[in-house]
């Protein structure tokens, strides 16, 4: 079944986000609002309080010096202070707290005055006295007289509400445009924060109904949406690449197996005819033999390459002299190259070590080995030359044959590529694509520098201590 996202999934986040945004900066907005009001009352507060100690503290002065009559006089003057738009409220009481003098306590109706009597007083305390609707509160400051009488200043709530009521209405004036303006602006937002998004849906949707082409277009900016658009992008372009490969290398197997599967089939068909006496059948099965196998080698090849390749051939690391790796490998090279008359020569130090898997990487130096005697004329030379260098193991391994062309250089590691001067040798073209498969789970690279008519390097390079999984890893130094 194809993939398809469903177009309201898409909405649906868009409206969720949406929600989210306008949710948020309606909340910070009221927050502000609130911490506004807080800040507010409590500054009124202050303020009220400060007022009140200031002026008590210059009545008190007053009657230290001029007594009672002189201080009710001079509060009977200033009319301002104590009947204007926030009067102070005045309470004198003797040592056992009766009142003496209340002023303009028509100003207080709405306090129950007398309950102050009953309350005990403390030198530098704050009181609060309810009007009786609870609608206002008195914020009484009380102090002790140098005779032992109490002065009390006060400020009825009244002001700071109707200061604090004005900032309500303001409040809720602000409200609605606020929540328009939120919604507009998350709407807003969350069109802009999916759009990439949307990009990267209709190219996914393009891609499914066959436009492997389309990619999702992004900016320069470095944030995360357009980093996941380039990176999708990547993706796509790997996928498609790979997906390229398969096609080509399917093409070429099939192309690649046709042709011995037809011999195989005319073989039997062949054997199978009329006539045919023992022997000729037996050669015939001899034929089909050597056939099956050369398509079976073939195909385990294919079947290493891709393992190596996905991560999925487990390898038997060991720390192995690369000499013993090689010596082998040399014995047995040494009698073909000299059928052919070429010189194989050896430059390696006994005490270069390589943590590897002996069984693969035989076979990795046994298929460049091979190649390079198998491309290089009579008369010819092939040397392998290994040391180490910054933390790594380096070898190198030169010949002086054909060479191979710069057209071909690039496709020589694609699976079944064979070049085209190497039609006439035997091959199936496999033996670099393992080479590289193999170098590379071993976490190492390999490169060839070659002229044609001068000769090929290729050359590995493998780290000395690599990480390589392995449930059977023994670094002790093992005999081959
Ligand atoms: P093959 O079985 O054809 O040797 P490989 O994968 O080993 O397959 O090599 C791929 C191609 O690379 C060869 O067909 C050949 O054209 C080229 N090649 C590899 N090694 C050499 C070399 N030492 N000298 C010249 N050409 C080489």
């Amino acid at each position: 079944m194809p993939f398809r996202i469903p177009p309201r999934a898409f909405k649906s986040s868009s409206f969720r986000l949406s929600v989210w945004y306008s949710g948020f900066f309606i909340s910070c907005s009221v927050l502000i609002l609130v911490m506004t009001h807080y800040f507010l009352s409590s500054a009124l507060l202050r303020a009220d309080k400060t007022a009140i100690v200031s002026e008590l503290g210059r009545l008190t002065t007053e009657y230290n010096f001029r007594g009672l009559p002189s201080l009710q006089r001079e509060l009977a003057e200033n009319k301002n202070m104590y009947r204007g738009k926030n009067p102070f409220f005045v309470r004198i009481a003797d040592i056992s707290n009766r009142p003496l003098f209340i002023l303009n306590p028509e100003v207080w109706e709405e306090f129950d005055l007398s309950l102050l009597a009953s309350h005990p007083l403390h030198n530098g305390q704050w009181t609060k006295l309810a009007s009786a609707d609870e609608k206002a509160e008195l914020l009484l400051f009380s102090r002790r007289l140098h005779d032992g009488r109490w002065l009390q200043l006060g400020r009825s709530s009244e002001v700071r509400e109707q200061a604090l009521g004005q900032f309500f209405r303001l409040f809720f004036i602000i409200i609605p445009p606020l929540v328009i303006l939120g919604v507009a602006g998350g709407t807003f937002l969350a069109a802009r924060t999916m759009r990439p998004i949307q990009h990267m849906i209709h190219t996914v949707q393009s891609i499914v109904n066959g436009n492997y082409e389309a990619r999702v277009p992004y900016t320069e900016s470095r944030d995360e949406l357009n980093e996941l658009a380039k990176l999708f992008n990547e993706m796509v372009d790997r996928i498609h690449t790979l997906i390229t490969g398969m096609k080509e290398s399917i093409d070429n197997l099939g192309h690649e197996l046709r042709t011995p599967m037809t011999r195989l089939r005319n073989t039997c068909e062949m054997a199978l005819q009329r006539g045919k006496n023992v022997d000729s059948c037996r050669e015939a099965l001899a034929d089909c033999l050597e056939e099956s196998d050369r398509i079976l080698k073939m195909l385990n090849t294919l079947m290493d390459i891709s393992e190596a390749e996905t991560g999925v051939m487990k390898l038997h690391p060991k720390s192995i002299p690369f000499l013993r790796l090689l010596t082998p490998l040399v014995d047995m090279y040494q009698y073909i190259a000299e059928e052919k008359d070429v010189v194989l020569a050896i430059h390696a130090p006994e005490e270069l070590y390589l943590t590897v898997d002996p069984n693969r990487m035989t076979q990795v130096l046994a298929n460049i080995l091979d190649n390079a005697i198998k491309y290089t004329p009579a008369g010819g030379r092939v040397t392998v030359d290994a040391k180490q260098s910054d933390g790594r193991s380096i070898i190198a391994i030169a010949d002086s044959g054909i060479g191979i062309s710069p057209k071909d250089l690039p496709k020589i590691w694609d699976r079944l590529y064979r070049g085209d001067g190497s039609r006439s040798t035997k091959g199936l073209g496999l033996g670099l694509s393992f080479v590289k498969a193999i170098v590379q789970a071993h976490q190492g690279t390999i490169d060839v520098a070659s002229t044609p008519g001068i000769g090929s390097t290729f050359i590995i390079s493998l780290p000395s201590n690599p990480r390589l999984a392995s449930r059977h890893f023994n670094p002790i130094i093992t005999e081959m």
